[in-house]
């Protein structure tokens, strides 16, 4: 074992806390993390908000299959399964009932975290776990006027074997309205399901939902105006169907990152002169040399689920070892194996284009220079010659920028420009374009050029 790493976790005093890694978060991704980081041989402490590991899990308690090898079993149970072995793991300090207040990160140093309890927390890599939270829209939950007849997803979960049977209201076109739908049909409740756009849920959901004529529905419909609560009820106001009356509402409208722990992260970031995120942190790659990992729901998961989580613990924790794995002899540095960032730059790329609203500029093609860059984001470092097909080849940059301006007359300089960059950032790989289009010739004594930047930074 290296100098660096030690399996035993000393806190230096009850205030002062030191771990190799500490993980935000713990629930299934941030205890999967943890664990594969202790048998690592790595001191791991996870810092968890609730009173219990997999709190998420614990109202979760409907059999379900998803996943693989633990058919029937609820997820509360499987929560409580994940939590006891992190709990008898060595190398694992379990710190609950802790909130961020606070983070700092320092070159060479690495984080320090200020919890909710006065103790601080230093380590040099940093796993956010911090998973997703339910949409609370403002109109529909009011800040400082909660009321137990609105409901959020979580709140619907933790209630609904037990709301007595009546008129409910479910807003969502996902798996979870539809499941919910069903469910709550199947107890005697008279549902309604209104989903602003077309379904979303998968095809058998909704195939099962068209199956009940008992649930009314309404697909494509515009969301209520306003939801009224009282002691008794919702009243519901909407364009379409007028005032309503149900005896719930539940707004399952989807999900958002947790904020709390990464805009934190973020401002130490900013505080240390790093450009963070204004968006929640994804499992971004260019993060990775300062010791920051995502994983888990908070990572952006396409389909969140416990064995996407548990996967993804174990992808942040073989990232986070390798961060911290001391360096063989005449290896390089990781700020030698990765850049911070690549960029191409096309820059002065002249031709004619059919642009503009002005009458002769719809008579032909008018001369044009595209400058052009687009951010690859952090990559390894090239020491040696490659294959062209792995890299962004500019010559297809260049090519493309040609077609966009070329294939069709474009009125406005604005959607050239918008269409050169929706078009860029599709290309694999890309994080970020800068554009800029100049008309050279359209007036006799200046030029004029409108830029636009999109992504990443
Ligand atoms: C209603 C519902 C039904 C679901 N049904 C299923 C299902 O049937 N099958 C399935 O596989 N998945 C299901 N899921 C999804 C599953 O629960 C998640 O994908 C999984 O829990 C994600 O794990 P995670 O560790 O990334 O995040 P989470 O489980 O959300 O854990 C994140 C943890 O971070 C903690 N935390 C957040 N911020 C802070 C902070 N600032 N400081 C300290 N701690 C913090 C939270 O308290 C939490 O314990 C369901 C989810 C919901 C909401």
């Amino acid at each position: 074992m290296s100098p660096n790493v030690s399996a035993d976790v000393t806190p230096s005093t009850d205030r002062h806390l030191a771990a190799d890694i500490a993980i935000l978060g713990g629930g299934p991704a941030g205890c999967s993390a943890a664990s594969w980081l202790a048998q690592l041989g790595l001191r791991v402490a996870v810092v968890e908000r609730e009173a219990r590991l997999c709190a998420s899990l614990q109202a979760l308690q409907f059999p379900q299959d998803w996943v693989l090898g633990h058919a029937g079993q609820d997820l509360a149970a499987l929560g409580q399964q994940y939590a006891r072995q992190l709990q008898a793991q060595a190398g694992v300090q379990i710190l609950l009932e802790r909130n961020l207040q606070h983070a700092d990160w320092q070159a060479g140093e690495g984080w320090r975290l200020q919890l909710g309890d006065g103790s601080c927390l230093a380590a040099r890599a940093l796993i956010l776990a911090t998973g997703l939270r339910p949409l609370r829209p403002e109109p529909f939950f009011p800040p400082g006027r909660p009321h137990l007849r609105v409901l959020d997803a979580m709140d619907l979960t933790a209630r609904r074997e037990t709301l007595p049977p009546g008129r409910i209201l479910l807003l969502g076109g996902g798996d979870n309205a539809a499941e919910n739908a069903l469910f709550l049909q199947a107890r005697g409740h008279q549902v309604t399901l209104w989903s602003r756009s077309d379904w979303r849920a998968q095809q058998m959901l909704v195939d099962r939902i068209q199956a009940q004529p008992s649930i009314v529905q309404r697909p494509r419909c515009p969301m209520p105006s306003a939801l009224l609560a009282d002691a008794e009820g919702v009243t519901v106001r909407s364009r379409e169907h007028g005032e309503e009356r149900f005896d719930h509402v539940a707004a399952l409208l989807g999900y958002e990152a947790e904020p709390s722990a990464w805009l934190l992260v973020g401002d130490a970031l900013q505080r240390a002169g790093i450009t963070a995120p204004s968006h929640p942190f994804r499992d971004e790659p260019r993060f990775a040399p300062l010791g920051l990992f995502v994983a888990g729901d908070a990572s952006g998961r396409q389909h969140p689920c416990v064995q996407t989580a548990l996967g993804d613990g174990v992808v942040a924790a073989k990232a986070a070892e390798a961060f911290l794995r001391p360096l063989k002899e005449g290896q390089p540095t990781l700020a030698l194996r990765r850049n911070n960032r690549q960029i191409i730059h096309l820059q002065g790329l002249r031709f004619g284009a059919n642009l503009g609203v002005l009458d002769f500029e719809r008579e032909g093609p008018q001369p044009i220079q595209v400058d052009a860059e687009v951010n690859l984001g952090a990559q390894t470092i090239v020491s040696r010659d490659a294959d062209i097909g792995h890299v962004l080849d500019y010559r297809r940059v260049r090519q493309i920028i040609i077609d966009e301006c070329t294939a069709e007359h474009t009125d406005l300089l604005e959607a050239l420009l918008g269409k050169l960059c929706t078009r860029l950032m599709k290309l694999a790989g890309v994080v970020g374009v800068r554009i800029k289009v100049t008309k050279l010739e359209i007036f006799e004594d200046c030029q004029v050029a409108i830029s636009a930047e999109c992504g990443q930074w």
